[in-house]
């Protein structure tokens, strides 16, 4: 054999050719060895932060994008073997015109392809405007981004549907990128709080809150996206007509940026920050939660932000 043909064989199995090489590790993987890889990372990940137990039923947030799909197949696949475990999708329809309908359907072709149970929760249904219509209420001098209305309604709908199902964990299929990129923006927005709190697995600070975890936090999405590509997933290629607005847009081409010169930067934000959170939650006084006047939910003051930015659009 050639050099040149070595030079063209996968680093791990050294027999098929390999398709991708990942730039930050120096392996060269064929299409086989890299889906195993994925798996295997995944599956770490999971064990290292301890994120599900035996018998856990886990709701799987599903989007119908690339990310949280390759979450419900790997999901569906490893905990096959777990005969005590189970999954559920909950699916959250935000109410966004030629966008969500096309995901909706995305997300529950796979759900019934894997013959995986789901439940489909709306804005509508849980507070009574689309968020289309939240958007087109909000004043004109409110500065706050379409995205930050969603994240916050997304996330108190992710926790209900994920109770309304009875789930003892929620899954979601944050990738390395996303977290890299909200560790940033919390800097950026001075939000201290959440830079703290945002680990892989959240801490149970009330029992109306269902623990969230993320499996594919050391998955870059890149690599999430191939994975799906790779497995032919159907999956929603379309951007949300929202997204463009995001602060987010600038810091994800910013970290892209950084990770193309200078492979592992991105691994190297999540790691600092993993090894400094424990410190920094020490120094967190602010762990306390009531329930919110108006909803009942769980909230860190006395009118969760939900209800605060429902209140300025009804
Ligand atoms: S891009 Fe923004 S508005 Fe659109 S789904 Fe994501 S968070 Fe919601
Ligand atoms: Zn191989
Ligand atoms: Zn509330």
């Amino acid at each position: 054999m050639s050099r040149t043909d070595a030079r063209k064989l996968c680093t791990s199995c050294k027999k098929r050719a390999s398709f991708f090489s990942r730039s930050y590790s120096g392996e060269r993987l064929c299409k086989k060895c890299f889906v195993d890889s994925i798996e295997s990372k995944v599956k770490n990940t999971i064990n290292k932060y301890k994120m599900f137990r035996f018998d856990d039923k886990i709701a799987i947030a599903l989007s119908g994008g690339k990310d949280s799909l390759s979450l419900l197949h790997i999901l569906a696949k490893t905990e096959k073997n777990q005969q005590r475990s189970s999954i559920i999708a909950v699916i959250i329809d935000e109410g966004i015109q030629n966008y969500r309908d096309e995901a909706l359907k995305i997300a529950i072709s796979n759900c019934k392809q894997l013959g995986v149970e789901f439940k489909i929760v709306s804005f509508k249904d849980l507070y009574g405007l689309t968020l289309d219509e939240i958007i087109s209420r909000r004043k004109k001098n409110n500065r706050q981004s379409s995205c930050a209305f969603c994240g916050v309604l997304r996330r108190k709908a992710i926790n209900y549907a994920a109770r309304l199902v009875d789930a003892d964990k929620v899954a979601t299929g944050h990738t390395l990128d996303d977290e890299v990129q909200t560790i940033l923006l919390n800097i950026f927005h001075g939000d201290s709080s959440r830079l703290i709190k945002g680990r892989p697995i959240s801490d149970v600070v009330h029992s109306c809150f269902i623990q969230k975890v993320k499996p594919l936090c050391e998955i870059l999405e890149k690599e999430s996206t191939l994975y799906a590509y790779v497995n032919n997933f159907q999956f929603q290629n379309t951007p949300c007509p929202y997204a463009s607005e995001a602060m987010r847009n600038d810091v994800r081409s910013m970290l892209n940026f950084m990770e193309q010169k200078h492979a592992g930067t991105k691994f190297t934000v999540f790691k600092t920050i993993e090894k400094i959170r424990p410190t920094l939650y020490k120094m967190d006084k602010k762990n306390h939660f009531r329930n919110c006047c108006k909803c009942g939910e769980p909230s860190s003051s006395n009118l969760c932000k939900a209800c605060e930015m429902l209140n300025q659009v009804r």
